[in-house]
């Protein structure tokens, strides 16, 4: 670990081999110690201002039958619903006027032109209705190259399309066997969203059934190979209405919150530059699990601010916090939270990622 720490200490390159040995850590100091260490990355490259993404989950209506996922097509337990467009607005007004500079549109993946028309006209308000202020992320799954296109023409500037795992067999057995779930499919959506103009977002879900810790490499070093600006990720979680949740039986909370937590910091060691979201999955698990996120290298938070009546029917998986808060308790307890780590919130700005500019400048003088 002393060889580990002197590295990260003198800015030197981190290898494959480091990286295995970060998530093999398991001493509570030598955790102490490498969360220290990748806080301090994070100061150096991205401050210690947390950006919010006001997350709005308008519908929990999916084509997909992820193995994972609570509210998978086949899932009849749940009762299906999508937000009207002044419920969603009067949301991003909330957003807004609380100075978050942030939402965060996600749902079930539809591809059919009702919806893609619908988002883009919710985009185009937003965007009118906050005077261009707000910043719009989505997250609505795979869509074509022009869908990708028209939402970001509409006004959306980033995207996340967490990859799942970078292990395309291992992505298999998380999915059904046919062509609305395909690894490849996935992969170049990552391309296309590039391409449309995006900042693109992506991430994995943590401790999956016969995930191992070289997947867990593999995927971090997939972030870095393919130029990402954001990562979401977050522990899986189980779900007894899905295939998975019903298969595993030594599920085990506090072993997922650390490998989520070594999963930050050692992306935040080896990516330095980029946006990392501390996600809600980690506060699922352990009731300060996203400030820990924070602590150990994490810089943006995602506070529900979808109306409280509709958030027990978007459960991607089980034990999901905040469901009877409204979206003002909400703020508060964020603030308060966030006071005590000696973190600031970056109010009113859109908090894009050091690292998408970068790319930027370096394009311009190539
Ligand atoms: N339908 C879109 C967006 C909503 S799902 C999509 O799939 O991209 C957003 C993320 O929730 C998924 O990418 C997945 O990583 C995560 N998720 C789903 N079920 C989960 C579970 N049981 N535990 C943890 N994360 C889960
Ligand atoms: Fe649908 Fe996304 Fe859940 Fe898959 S993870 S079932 S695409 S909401």
């Amino acid at each position: 670990m002393n060889n580990l720490l002197n590295k990260i200490a003198q800015n030197l390159p981190l290898d494959r081999g480091d990286l295995k040995k970060i998530l093999l850590l398991e001493t509570k100091s030598d955790l102490i110690a490498l969360f220290k260490a990748a806080y301090a990355v994070k100061l150096s490259n991205v401050g210690n201002k947390v950006y919010f993404r006001g997350i709005i989950e308008l519908s929990n209506i999916c084509d997909k039958n992820c193995f994972y996922c609570g509210i998978r097509k086949e899932n009849q337990n749940v009762n299906r619903f999508m937000m009207s467009k002044e419920e969603i607005l009067h949301a991003a007004q909330f957003a807004h006027k609380a100075n978050y500079g942030s939402i965060l549109l996600q749902s079930g993946e539809r591809q059919d032109e009702t919806f893609v028309a619908m988002v883009e006209d919710l985009i185009k308000s937003i965007k009118a209705e906050s005077n261009n202020k707000l910043g719009i992320t989505l997250s609505l799954g795979e869509q074509s190259f022009e869908t990708y296109k028209r939402w970001h023409d509409a006004g959306a500037h980033r995207y996340l399309l967490r990859i799942e795992t970078s292990n395309s067999e291992l992505y298999k057995t998380l999915h059904p066997n046919n062509d609305l779930h395909r690894f490849d499919v996935r992969l170049n959506a990552l391309t296309l969203l590039r391409e449309a103009g995006y900042q693109v977002g992506t991430g994995v879900m943590m401790g999956l059934p016969n995930q191992t810790i070289d997947d867990l490499v593999n995927d971090i070093i997939f972030f870095k190979e393919h130029d990402i600006d954001m990562i979401g990720m977050g522990p899986y979680i189980v779900h007894d209405e899905t295939p998975m949740g019903k298969s595993v039986t030594d599920f085990d909370p506090v072993k997922q919150v650390q490998i989520g937590l070594k999963m930050i910091a050692a992306t935040r060691l080896y990516l330095r530059d980029i946006n990392i979201a501390a996600t809600t999955a980690l506060q699922a698990l352990d009731p300060i699990g996203r400030e820990k996120g924070l602590r150990a290298g994490a810089n943006i938070i995602m506070p529900n601010i979808s109306d409280t009546k509709y958030r027990k029917n978007y459960q991607l998986y089980q034990n999901k916090p905040c469901l009877d808060e409204n979206s003002s308790m909400c703020q508060d307890c964020l603030q308060d939270r966030i006071d005590t780590i000696d973190e600031v919130i970056g109010y009113n700005e859109w908090g894009d990622s050091p690292h998408f500019f970068k790319r930027n400048q370096e394009n311009k003088e190539d």
